[in-house]
């Protein structure tokens, strides 16, 4: 898969002058992208396109380069304590996006530059809780990998990492684009997690990520560099054949990466939508095969008093037991989170 290119790339005033805004200055003029201003991202209203579908498209394909305003960081579980932005959207089309609900209809992929003052809040938060070790999440409002090659800021931030004691990182792509962050010194501060899911799910729900031999292909190569590893499998959807095709995904995994003596980490999360996502998907992708039928499934109570839709019962049960069983066959140090 060729790496994202913006048809164009907005700057906010403060944000050119910065090392990341300079790197993505010469990006676009390296790329022959229009370089163009606005004061903030809802300020960029003069999109080409018609109709909102179209608008959107156009979005998906707009970079704006900003400074991140509150450094205020939101808590993470369970994956980690805290989580802060790169970030925000992504240049993937994942028919069941987690930001569908948070991104409008203008979902501009859109990069922070002020850099320093996330690594003084990041800073300020590990001291709080010491002498114990904070683990943050990098990915929570988008993929950071999909935009590295532009941004280069992951690479950035992998490597403060590695300079603090009780600094944890974690981050998750589905991307494969890893080459400039494997000889760095990552000290073992950051758990490089990546996104996998049966053929199906893949083949059906996800567009503009990397294949799936492309992200195993990377998950080697990042083990080669020591990275401590992880997989998260999301969502697990109950498709025809999926016992088989899920065994297929945990076998291709242990063709790429053996039974590793490390602890590889495992987190399994059951697809689950809510109303108001399903309305958003079924407009985007009318013709879409994910299943969203609210009664097929049990309802459970999300943050913020929104309900979600998850598998009843006895199938995610079923869907946990089975996936179990197949991590600890072929990944016998494993360790496996927890399934949600
Ligand atoms: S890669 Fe992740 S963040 Fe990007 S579109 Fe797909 S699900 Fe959404």
């Amino acid at each position: 898969m060729s790496l994202w290119r913006p048809d164009r790339v907005y700057f906010e005033p403060a944000a050119k002058e910065t090392i990341i805004g300079e790197r993505v200055k010469k990006y676009c003029v390296d790329n022959d992208i229009p370089i163009l201003e606005t004061t903030s991202h809802n300020q960029v209203r003069d999109l080409p396109g018609k109709d909102d579908k179209a608008k959107y498209a156009a979005a998906k394909k707009t970079l704006i380069v900003g400074m991140k305003r509150s450094l205020k960081l939101d808590v993470c579980r369970p994956s980690a304590d805290y989580q802060f932005s790169l970030m925000t959207n992504c240049p993937g089309t994942c028919e069941y996006c987690y930001l569908f609900t948070t991104q409008g209809k203008k979902p501009f992929v859109r990069v922070y530059a002020n850099l320093s003052e996330l690594y003084e809040t990041i800073d300020e938060y590990i001291k709080k809780k010491l002498p114990h070790a904070t683990v943050f999440e990098a990915a929570s409002t988008g993929d950071p990998l999909g935009v590295e090659h532009i941004t280069g800021s992951l690479r950035d931030t992998i490597i403060h990492f590695g300079t603090l004691p009780r600094g944890k990182l974690r981050v998750v792509t589905k991307y494969a684009n890893v080459d400039s962050l494997l000889d760095i010194p990552h000290n073992n501060h950051t758990r490089f997690r990546f996104s996998i899911n049966s053929n199906y799910v893949i083949k059906n729900f996800e567009h503009n990520v990397s294949n799936l031999w492309d992200r195993l292909r990377a998950a080697g190569k990042m083990a080669q560099a020591g990275y401590p590893l992880g997989f998260i499998i999301a969502p697990i959807i109950l498709h025809d054949n999926w016992k088989q095709e899920y065994k297929e995904l945990i076998d291709e995994l242990y063709n790429h990466i053996g039974a590793k003596k490390s602890m590889i980490t495992f987190e399994l999360i059951q697809h689950r939508f809510t109303m108001n996502a399903k309305n958003i998907i079924e407009e985007r992708y009318p013709n879409s095969k994910l299943e969203m039928d609210p009664e097929k499934r049990d309802k459970k109570w999300g943050k913020y008093g929104r309900t979600k839709y998850v598998y009843p019962k006895d199938d995610a049960l079923e869907a946990k037991e089975y996936i179990t069983s197949l991590i600890k066959e072929k990944f016998p140090h494993g360790h496996i989170q927890y399934f949600t």
